[in-house]
């Protein structure tokens, strides 16, 4: 399938039915797997066979929806979590243990923050936050000897930061450690983050992938490029022996293609049980079905809202990447040249009052904590997502007190335009 383009493989990447089998990926509602031998039992325990013995660690809806988003972002193999948060932890926490270190953005997603400088803190895990814009130098400074990754988001959640990935990328390789890239906004149809050096991909499946707010979950990707056994001293769990899997060592037994993914599965899956239901992974595949068209029509309504709100004289800023003049137009050119994200960060003047009395002056598009779905919707961050941030944290993350979030929807961009600028009147 890899040799199609992306519209054709969100169709059919992932499962391709026999004779006579369903057309759709089966939803295999089943928690266990019949076996006739204790032995075939045993290999499936053993990894020495593949195949299905408890959903808790894998599931065939589940492992077909996961492919299709492997071949999306040309990855080697590719897992689905519950949550996109369980995506995030997964894809730390598989590299990186009590007294090590991370290296990250700090223009990311308000829970993704959460969970890093807070609940992985108490974990033993320290996190240094840079700023997305920083010098080489700045950068390279942040780095301690027992940094272990370095974490950023595409576009980020609220901020609309576009990341440089090649930096970011460079300064991680330099110090033998993998860039890890959550790339929910600008998804698989708009950015490629492997083809610019990062070498695993998360994804809250829950936006864009989904499309229509039916089911939380995550996704992680595997480049299957970083080479762990070059840096074996700093990723032991990857490279010796797994005492709690019969000593078996991931790189030697699943190559560089396998071992990450592999070992998240056997051990965190097996532990920590963030698993998707086979249901959910269903609908999650039906929303990418139609993700290039969708993400297509919600770039095209966002610029147009972008345009809009950046002439009104009660609009204070605006920021949207994929928006001549916006400070990340240059970067979102270069690394999403076909466009960005369906959403849209601005300022109304008159500040915080200002920003709430447009949200509740809305009609069609719904206040609610979310975006990236079908329909348009709006949230300010300040208050919600974010309201746990002291205001130095938000303005590190890039948030503003007066920062409204819409995320634009695929409805008629006459009928979105008209409902913010009545909203704006009332203002
Ligand atoms: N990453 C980004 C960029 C997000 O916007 C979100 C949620 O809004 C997450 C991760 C967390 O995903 P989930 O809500 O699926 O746990």
């Amino acid at each position: 399938m890899s040799q199609h383009r992306i519209s054709t493989q969100c169709l059919h990447a992932g499962y391709t039915p026999a004779n006579g089998e369903p057309r759709n990926i089966p939803i295999i509602q089943s928690t266990t797997f019949r076996y006739t031998t204790g032995e075939q039992m045993g290999a499936l325990f053993d990894l020495e066979a593949s195949g299905y013995f408890y959903t808790r660690l894998q599931n065939p809806t589940n492992d077909h929806v996961a492919a299709k988003i492997c071949a999306l972002e040309g990855g080697t193999a590719a897992m689905l979590t519950s949550s996109g948060q369980a995506a995030s932890f997964y894809a730390i926490f598989n590299l990186v243990s009590c007294g090590e270190h991370v290296v990250c953005s700090s223009s990311i997603y308000g829970g993704t923050y959460n969970l890093f400088a807070v609940t992985m803190k108490r974990m033993g895990i320290d996190f240094t936050f840079v700023d997305p814009d920083c010098s080489e130098e700045e950068l390279e400074a942040a780095f301690r000897p027992k940094t272990r990754a370095v974490f950023g988001e595409t576009i980020a959640n609220p901020a609309l930061t576009v990341l440089d990935i090649e930096k970011f990328a460079r300064a991680a390789h330099a110090h033998g450690v993998p860039l890890i890239v959550d790339n929910t906004f600008a998804t698989p149809v708009n950015c490629h983050p492997f083809q610019w050096g990062a070498d695993i991909i998360t994804h809250s499946t829950s936006k864009y992938m989904d499309g229509h707010a039916n089911a939380v979950g995550g996704a992680i990707v595997d480049s299957g490029t970083f080479d762990w056994n070059a840096h074996a001293g700093k990723f032991p769990g990857l490279t010796t022996p797994d005492e709690s899997y019969h000593g078996i060592t991931y790189t030697e037994r699943f190559g560089l293609e396998g071992a990450f993914i592999t070992k998240a599965t056997v051990q965190l899956m097996r532990d920590l049980g963030a698993i998707p239901s086979p249901q959910n992974c269903y609908y999650l595949n039906i929303g990418l079905e139609t993700l290039p068209l969708r993400v297509a029509r919600h770039c095209e309504n966002a610029l147009a809202v972008a345009r809009y709100l950046k002439d009104h004289p009660k609009v204070a800023w605006v920021r949207y990447p994929g928006l001549e003049g916006d400070p990340y137009f240059e970067r979102a050119q270069k690394y999403l040249p076909n466009g960005t994200c369906g959403v849209v960060s601005f300022g109304v003047k008159g500040g915080r009052a200002a920003a709430s009395k447009f949200m509740s002056g809305l009609e069609l598009a719904s206040i609610a904590t979310h975006v990236a779905d079908a329909k348009t919707c709006t949230l300010h961050p300040a208050s919600t997502t974010h309201r746990q941030m002291t205001d130095e944290e938000l303005h590190a993350a890039g948030v503003s007190p007066d920062l409204v979030r819409l995320s634009v929807g695929i409805e008629d961009i006459r009928d979105i335009l008209a409902d913010v600028e009545q909203a704006l009147a009332q203002v």
